[in-house]
């Protein structure tokens, strides 16, 4: 067990601070003892594989990290005649997993010749490129749960899916599991077509994509109906970088946020990343969603928009809250033609126990549902009737405290102004 390990040279960004603990298990044995390590001292634990794929804070992680890496990377066969059973370790290479399965003539893997990281954290996240991924060749996978007990799940029950498995889902609901190896099944084939395939995908992706910079590949995951990258080149925004940080949209594939020199730290990344990602979302109205795990404390921004149920709940927002269980304003004629943002207002609702009562579950709700997302801008929408005096007092309240917490907030009232005086609610 280590101490104060750098994650800045663990990962492909090039950035983030210091793991407390730090541990590189050999065999299965030691992750059960790191995860009881981890537990007697109330510690978080982190798995890491190859790194390429998140983003760390500058603060580190104030926890203990499980490195997987070549310690536990054996590659053992059985052959079924025309396939072959392959299971390997988890912190095998998947770039090594895939040359080794190919120079055994074996097919299906090609396509994972160019992602770097590891064989587990490939199936963390589903991992994939030019029409294959780890969905195909998986039949299942051995992992530790928490508790310290192992246990085989097979793909049926990996729900893997565009950038994530059964551990990625468990993994926001704040559950850890150890993936320590993965066993595919893949078909004999022809080496030369084998080897023909490998050579025109790295061609591919040497021509598209900046692989001599530090980065995590793709910042984004595909919106529905569109390509990241398209949206942030059509913003004009090829090359673009905050002031004369090192953290840049890479000039070669707008997809990719690239660490120059890897000189950037962590929060220039992760400024450069809610920027671009507000930058598509007023041009195209998309909300852009991290690929990148968001691994340790950044301060997210929560977008808040008060509004009103009856012009219809805003898009695209994570999470909808609903002040319509608190006493209505709108029956006491002198406060009618006010708004949530007026002093009277403020008063009458304040009034009430269950004002603060709500407040505080909506502050606990948003803060749960954000350790759900791995968004780098959280949307919080809170509405009442016409979304004028409850809606605007919540959401005025709900910035108020998130503040407190130390969240960027930014805050607007979306139908505050849509009714006549008469009718407003
Ligand atoms: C230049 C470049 C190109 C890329 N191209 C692609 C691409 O074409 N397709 C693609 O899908 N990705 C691509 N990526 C992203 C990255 O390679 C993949 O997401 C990869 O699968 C991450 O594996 P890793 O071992 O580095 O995971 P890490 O970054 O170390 O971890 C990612 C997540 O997996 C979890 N995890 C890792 N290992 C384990 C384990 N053993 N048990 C439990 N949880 C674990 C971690 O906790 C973390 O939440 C690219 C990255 C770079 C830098």
């Amino acid at each position: 067990m280590k101490e104060g390990v750098l994650f800045k040279n663990y990962t492909t960004m090039r950035c983030g601070g210091e793991a407390r603990y730090w541990d590189e298990p050999t065999c299965e044995e030691d992750i059960i003892r790191d995860l009881l390590f981890a537990s007697e001292r109330g510690l978080g634990v982190f798995v890491l594989g190859g790194g390429a794929n998140c983003l760390i804070s500058d603060k580190g992680y104030d926890g203990l990290v499980i490195k997987m890496g070549k310690e536990m990377s054996g590659l053992e066969t059985e052959d079924l005649g025309d396939r072959v059973i392959v299971r390997a370790g988890a912190g095998l290479l998947l770039r090594s997993f895939a040359t080794t399965v190919s120079e055994m003539g074996l097919e299906g893997a090609e396509f994972a010749c160019g992602i770097p990281g590891t064989l587990g954290g490939a199936v963390f996240m589903n991992a994939g490129a030019y029409g294959g991924e780890m969905k195909d060749i998986v039949i299942s996978a051995r992992y530790i749960d928490s508790d310290g007990n192992a246990n085989e799940i097979s793909s049926d029950d990996l729900r893997l899916g565009y950038r994530t498995s059964i551990f990625e889902q468990m993994s926001r609901a704040g559950k850890v599991f150890v993936i320590t190896s993965v066993t595919c099944e893949l078909r004999k084939g022809d080496i030369d077509s084998i080897k023909a395939k490998i050579s025109e995908l790295n061609e591919k992706r040497t021509a598209s994509q900046p692989l001599d910079v530090p980065s995590s590949g793709s910042t984004f995951k595909r919106p529905e109906g569109y390509f990241a990258g398209k949206l942030i080149d059509d913003c004009g925004l090829r090359g673009y970088s905050i002031a004369s940080s090192a953290a840049q949209v890479s000039p070669k594939h707008c997809g990719f946020i690239v660490n120059n020199g890897g000189n950037a730290s962590a929060s220039e990344v992760f400024d450069l990343i809610c920027d671009v990602s507000d930058k598509v979302y007023e041009k195209f109205g998309v909300r852009l969603e991290t690929e990148v795990r968001l691994v340790g404390e950044f301060s997210r921004r929560i977008d808040i928009t008060s509004f009103g149920f009856k012009y219809g709940v805003p898009e695209d927002c994570d999470l909808v809250l609903d002040a319509r269980s608190l006493k209505n304003p709108y029956w006491v004629e002198e406060l009618r033609p006010l708004s949530g943002l007026d002093e009277p207002i403020r008063q009458y609702l304040a009034g009430f126990e269950e004002t603060e009562r709500l407040i505080a579950g909506f502050v606990d709700s948003v803060e749960n549902a954000i350790s759900q997302k791995n968004k780098a801008v959280f949307s919080v929408a809170v509405g009442c009737t016409g979304g004028h005096h409850r809606s605007v007092y919540c959401a005025s309240r709900l910035e108020e405290e998130l503040r407190k917490l130390g969240y960027k907030t930014d805050l607007k009232h979306r139908d505050i102004l849509k009714d006549s005086a008469d009718d407003r609610g």
